[in-house]
């Protein structure tokens, strides 16, 4: 019988096979029939420590059996509270006060709605957005409208508002990026904020910068008085190597949004995390003034005790050295590809590595990524190559030898395109 399932980013049309995984363990996921796969991407990049970690999935059961989902608009919760506290001491300084959601695209709405509150309520008629070249920042309006624009939003464009984009910082292109950064903040239409993904564009092409680049772009903001959201939805919670993107190059955002691993990746949670001075821009006795979202699922309690247990596992010490025993062995596997044809580009952070394939048209649409992905899934590797580059971005406890194979398999994929 044909599933009445939409998958996401799936052409239904070609009719492939969708597996059935029935369980997840650590690195490994389970099918119906029986296979395991190796999550080379760490389930769309949620999963940190790996599958049902058994410290976050008690403390869900726990949460679940004692207070499950309560309206959170003028009512609160102790797991809320903690995590809040929390996340204030761990994020960059500055960034006083949490507001809960649920999905990463939804983190990025709520910052693009602070910032142009934080405006409004000032009296200052500030809307334009500034963005990075390459960037994406999620699938609804907002977030779409400060993403690339390509393939992923055409048919949407009537929808989408205008952005001001400013040059990927690669090493020939980082003065331009800086230049035309400096240019749209001291223009005449003084821009509300500028936003982006710290040191990795994620789904542009894992395209990495420096943490100088980062650190250079984020001082022009703060001498012109533009707001600088940085994006870490796909970057926090340790996939660079630190426990946020942003620490690697010593900076505060005025706003910072956090999703997939705030949870270790078990349930969803996001949260937009804002500076004193945007909090008390909606601060005040008059009501017109308040910051007017919600979701229903806002700083849902079972999420947020799943939120806590992760970053007890942070404190405990060890998460930072286990990502960089992955890391060394991503290194590994990307030196092991070495000699493989029309393979280029390689490159590595925290635990994240990326290579592109010049044998083909590249772009999101070209043949060569479903092609790798049926290979790899037939070797039990579960891999989903953007266009021509591949990437892992697997769960911290993926092992060496668990890395030495994805590599394998990786490198019999390649071997095998026509
Ligand atoms: N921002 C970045 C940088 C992302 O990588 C993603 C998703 O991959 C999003 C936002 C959107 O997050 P979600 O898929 O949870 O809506």
């Amino acid at each position: 019988m044909r599933s009445p399932v939409w998958h996401p980013f799936t052409q239904h049309g070609l009719g492939e096979a969708i597996p059935q995984v029935v369980a997840a363990q650590g690195a490994w996921l389970e099918c119906a029939d029986g296979t395991r796969l190796l999550d080379g991407i760490a389930s769309w990049w949620v999963i940190t420590h790996g599958h049902c970690e058994p410290r976050i999935a008690a403390a869900i059961a726990a949460q679940a059996a004692q207070l499950d989902q309560m309206i959170f608009a003028g009512y609160t919760h102790p797991q809320a509270e903690a995590l809040a506290r929390s996340l204030v001491e761990l994020a960059p300084a500055g960034l006083d006060h949490v507001f809960f959601s649920d999905s990463g695209s939804t983190a990025v709405e709520v910052a693009l709605k602070m910032a142009l509150g934080h405006w409004h309520n000032r009296g200052e008629a500030r809307h334009r957005i500034l963005v990075m070249e390459h960037s994406y920042h999620g699938d609804t309006i907002g977030a779409m409208s400060v993403g690339a624009r390509g393939i992923f939003n055409r048919a949407y464009e009537p929808l989408l508002f205008d952005v001001a984009t400013v040059p990927f910082p690669t090493e020939d292109a980082g003065q331009a990026c800086l230049d035309t950064l400096e240019a749209l903040c001291s223009g005449q239409q003084k821009p509300a904020a500028f936003i982006v993904e710290p040191l990795v564009l994620g789904a542009g092409g894992m395209l990495i910068y420096s943490p100088e680049m980062l650190r250079a772009t984020r001082e022009i903001c703060a001498q012109h008085d533009v707001l600088f959201i940085a994006d870490e939805v796909m970057t926090g919670w340790g996939r660079t190597g630190t426990l946020f993107a942003c620490n690697q190059a010593g900076i505060s955002p005025d706003i910072l949004c956090l999703a997939k691993g705030m949870t270790g990746g078990a349930v969803p949670l996001a949260a937009t995390m804002a500076s004193e001075a945007i909090f008390d821009s909606h601060r005040s006795r008059d009501r017109a003034r308040m910051f007017f979202h919600s979701s229903s699922f806002t700083a849902n309690a079972i999420c947020c005790a799943a939120a806590n247990a992760n970053i007890k596992i942070w404190h405990e010490g060890e998460v930072a050295g286990r990502i960089a025993t992955l890391g060394a062995a991503l290194d590994e596997g990307l030196a092991s590809l070495a000699g493989l044809r029309g393979l280029g580009n390689a490159r590595r952070i925290g635990g994240i590595a990326a290579i592109d394939l010049d044998v083909c048209d590249g772009g999101y649409l070209s043949d060569v990524a479903p092609a790798l992905r049926a290979q790899a899934l037939a070797q039990g590797l579960l891999l989903r190559p953007l266009g021509n580059t591949i990437y892992l971005m697997p769960p911290y406890c993926t092992t060496r030898a668990e890395i030495v194979r994805a590599f394998a398999v990786i490198g019999q994929a390649i071997e095998a395109l026509p």
